[in-house]
């Protein structure tokens, strides 16, 4: 057993510590773990105590060949429950996972019981891995996690700087028409705005803490000598041609997870990675429902919001008469102790309405039942969705959750986007126009189209599953 595992080649896996970069990390670890690697998948002290509660103690053990390491993230500690605060956390991994890290990769490669370290596949975000990994002269590989239309809208910061338009005079950004600007010189993107760039660009100050990280990892990314993405060629041609003009080592494999229905990696007992508790309940209650006719709600793992924007998403889901499955984390609404719905919502929704915590989104999506799917835009949920066929209306938070919404309403025509300052008027009317209307009807074909390219880029021989075995032989060399 021993002997044989040593002769795996071992790859470290870095993840940045949050759901959307976890997630695919896994997938891709198992579709690896699957093709013969040894798999060492670096957690953070935090997240792997979150696991612990949410998937057990028996998952966190991992296999002989598949195992989990962690590092601190450089935060005090804190309850499992807490709320993640991401710009702090990236200020703290950019400072503080270096030297941790090192010892890891010290660690392993002196370890008798794993094979030397071979690559490290660091997330696009956990710039120090690779600069470790050029330090042990290991081959380091990055997965950017995010869309390749954010990367492109990242590598844009600078030159927003240089052409003047940054940083805004005031805070009134969103009100006074600014963000409305047409931008025609970013090449590979047609019809951006703005404010359709991924959200740090919001600054009045040049020091800001994420507009400086994502400028810098963004171009930091780019440099690495292999970079694998969650999309696929022909949802992403115009951005990947950019990209690949930059650098000609690019992967796009996804979608992940419909990649990963070819490698059915059957040792792992858990098919999620969820940091929450899955409510298995909610499937059984969408078996009730008519094809396409639900509303799905979920702004994902880290969207907060106003009490006030809860409130209008509420009376306009309410007032559209039809059910809806909606996902809310205890922790949704900014600066509040508890979600607090009023009761009569609650009374007036009660047979068409279910509410809970958290679900396996993946399971969600395939259900016959749900007909749109009103989303915070975040990437994996963006390319879940058109895996599925299913029509979308953003509301975007941050990052490039903007651009996402872009791309969904207009480059791929396969949904609508709402207002920042939601109405509850307008959720329903474009509910209703989704689920009842000729609105919907034009976008679900539309989304059917993109359902089948994304299945048929991950078959075998389309342009994923050969770009994952281009991955294998030329970047990771190995003849499986
Ligand atoms: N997710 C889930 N259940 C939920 C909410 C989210 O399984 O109730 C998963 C979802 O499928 C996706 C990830 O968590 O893979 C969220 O990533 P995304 O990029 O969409 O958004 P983020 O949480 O990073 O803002």
């Amino acid at each position: 057993e021993l002997d044989n595992n040593t002769q795996k080649p071992h790859i470290v896996c870095v993840p940045f510590p949050a759901q959307g970069h976890v997630n695919p990390f896994m997938q891709l670890s198992k579709l690896l773990h699957y093709n013969g690697f040894h798999i060492t998948f670096v957690n953070t002290e935090f997240n792997h105590r979150r696991w612990v509660k949410s998937l057990g103690p028996d998952y966190v053990k991992g296999l002989p060949d598949f195992q989990f390491e962690t590092i601190p993230d450089g935060l005090p500690y804190s309850d499992i429950d807490a709320t993640q605060d991401i710009p702090v956390l990236c200020d703290a991994t950019k400072k503080q996972c270096y030297e941790p890290f090192k010892e890891l990769i010290k660690k392993l490669n002196s370890s008798n019981e794993v094979p030397p370290v071979s690559y490290i596949i660091a997330d696009g975000t956990m710039g120090f891995a690779g600069k470790v990994a050029k330090e042990f002269g290991i081959a380091d590989l990055q997965l950017w996690t995010a869309s390749a239309s954010g990367f492109v809208g990242y590598l844009q910061y600078d030159e927003l700087v240089r052409r003047g338009i940054l940083p805004f005079k005031d805070e009134n950004f969103s009100s006074d028409g600014t963000l409305d600007t047409s931008l025609d010189w970013i090449s590979g993107m047609n019809d951006i705005r703005l404010r359709d760039l991924p959200s740090f660009i919001r600054v009045t100050n040049l020091d800001d803490i994420m507009f400086n990280f994502l400028g810098s990892e963004a171009q930091n990314c780019l440099k690495s000598s292999s970079i694998i993405i969650n999309t696929f060629q022909e949802l992403d041609s115009e951005v990947l041609k950019v990209l690949m003009s930059k650098n000609p080592n690019i992967y796009p494999i996804g979608p992940l997870h419909l990649l990963g229905r070819h490698f059915p990696n059957k040792s792992f007992k858990t098919n999620g990675s969820s940091f929450w508790e899955n409510d298995p309940k909610c499937i059984q209650w969408l078996d009730q429902w008519e094809p396409s006719s639900v509303i799905y709600v979920n702004y994902g793992s880290t969207t907060v919001m106003t009490k006030d924007h809860l409130n209008e998403f509420a009376w306009g889901l309410a007032n559209s008469n039809l059910p809806f499955l909606w996902i809310m984390r205890t922790d949704l609404v900014r600066n509040e102790e508890n979600i607090g719905l009023a009761q009569e919502f609650l009374d007036e929704v009660k047979d068409r309405g279910y509410i809970t915590s958290w679900c396996i989104q993946e399971q969600v999506l395939a259900h016959p039942s749900i007909g749109v799917f009103l989303t915070h835009c975040g990437w994996n949920s963006t390319i879940e969705g058109i895996s599925e066929g299913v029509p979308m209306i953003g509301w975007p938070f941050f990052a490039e959750q903007q651009t996402n919404c872009r791309y969904i309403s207009k480059t791929w025509g396969i949904g609508d986007a709402i207002n920042e300052d939601v109405k509850r008027e307008e959720v329903t009317k474009l509910v209703k126009d989704m689920i009842k209307g000729e609105r919907g009807k034009e976008i679900r074909q539309k989304c059917l189209e993109w359902k089948k390219k994304a299945i048929e880029a991950t078959d075998v021989g389309g342009s994923s599953y050969n770009n994952f075995c281009r991955l294998i032989n030329e970047a990771l060399h190995y003849d499986a």
